[in-house]
């Protein structure tokens, strides 16, 4: 469904025409946007969220059919978020979990709404959505992407108990750490299992004495420091971890499914600080590509086995390297002179790639040639260089 359109709509852009921050915006605003409809409430079997990725991967770089370019950057880094150190490009599948997650939010938050009723009457009985273990193939594609999405929303959230609280003393999720079922090992006896929360603390604090076992200390230490005042609402709540007010973010869900993800999780972006300096976008995206040593100069083609000489075109006498180009190349450092730099030419030439742009970039030193600070000058200086 999706991909076909998708690739229809981006190849109407030619990618090669914008420059890398354009055909960012591009690819956030067609491939992020379009499938969230049915994102929203559908777990997309693998292949087409891997379709999904390859367009805008393709679109990005400016790959096509007939012309395939280089993916300088790893796919896991481009889609962490700018605070993460990537390009804020959301990848389908984590994108597809998070959403997922958001139904969860709203399925346990949107009680009277008439899905949640049609979908509870039919699969969800008594018991809360992340426990019950149903048979896949007898389920809604909706109850089955709930599924999907609950383990992301158990890890966001927890309940906090209203004034009048059903919440379960083993099964809900009133501890951060997860729920109390969870933490323990063994059988409990059937009266224990309905126990409810409220049911063990009082306004004086916990009376364990009907629980047949002793907890241990590590978990009744978490168990006290809940903060548990069962007054406020009537009912329990739902509260998301990561924003302030407790309201389900799906960037911060985002996040979340990329963290739990083998293949993101291990990956580190460097360089979020660009994205906070003061130049223009497509200054800013230079900058991360050469933070994730990734311009297209002769050495780093070379090394991708294209049989290029690594001689810089304009000295002859070095590699090309990123330094290189931007820095000292004789042209460059003639470049850079002219500019008066407000550092001692021993640290402006002996810094490595990435600490001498950070630095440069972010420097309030008062530029010698204008009245600005070097820290506005120098990322345009690198650009136009
Ligand atoms: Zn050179």
């Amino acid at each position: 469904m999706t991909s076909g359109w998708l690739e229809s709509k981006l190849a109407g852009w030619k990618a090669n025409l914008l420059s890398l921050a354009g055909r960012v915006i591009l690819t956030q605003s067609v491939t992020s946007t379009i499938p969230n409809y049915t994102m929203q409430c559908v777990a997309l079997p693998s292949k087409i969220l891997q379709g999904i990725d390859r367009i805008s991967r393709n679109f990005l770089w400016g790959s096509s059919e007939n012309k395939k370019k280089l993916h300088l950057i790893s796919w896991e880094k481009v889609t962490k978020s700018k605070e993460e150190g990537g390009l804020g490009i959301q990848a389908a599948k984590p994108k597809n979990t998070a959403l997922l997650a958001k139904l969860n939010w709203r399925f346990n938050s949107e009680k009277s709404s008439l899905w949640v009723r049609v979908l509870s009457k039919k699969y969800h009985k008594q018991r809360r959505v992340y426990r019950i273990p149903t048979r896949p193939s007898l389920c809604s594609s909706n109850w089955t992407a709930l599924k999907k999405g609950n383990e992301i929303f158990n890890k966001g959230t927890k309940w906090v108990p209203g004034r009048d609280s059903s919440l379960s003393l083993w099964f809900d999720k009133w501890m951060d750490k997860g729920t109390l079922r969870g933490l323990i090992s063994g059988p409990l006896n059937k009266d224990e299992e309905n126990i409810k929360l409220k049911d063990v603390v009082g306004y004086v604090g916990w009376n364990l004495e009907h629980i047949s076992f002793s907890f241990p200390a590590s978990i009744l230490l978490e168990m006290k420091a809940t903060p548990l005042s069962f007054s406020g609402s009537e009912d329990d709540r739902l509260t998301w971890h990561y924003s302030p007010n407790g309201e389900f973010k799906l960037k911060g869900a985002y996040q979340l499914a990329i963290k739990e993800d083998d293949n993101w999780g291990k990956c580190a972006a460097p360089g979020a600080w660009v994205w906070k300096i003061l130049a223009l976008p497509k200054v800013k995206h230079f900058l991360w590509q050469c933070c994730h040593n990734s311009i297209a100069v002769k050495v780093i083609l070379k090394a991708k086995d294209l049989g290029i000489s690594p001689d810089c075109p304009v000295c002859n006498s070095e590699p090309e390297t990123i330094i290189h180009a931007l820095r000292d190349c004789p042209k460059a450092k003639c470049f850079w002179n002219s500019l008066l730099p407000p550092f001692s030419p021993n640290v402006f030439y002996g810094m490595p790639l990435v600490e001498w742009l950070k630095i440069n970039s972010r420097s309030a030193r008062i530029s010698a040639i204008s009245e600005m600070e070097w820290g506005t000058i120098f990322p345009m200086a690198v650009w136009i260089l």
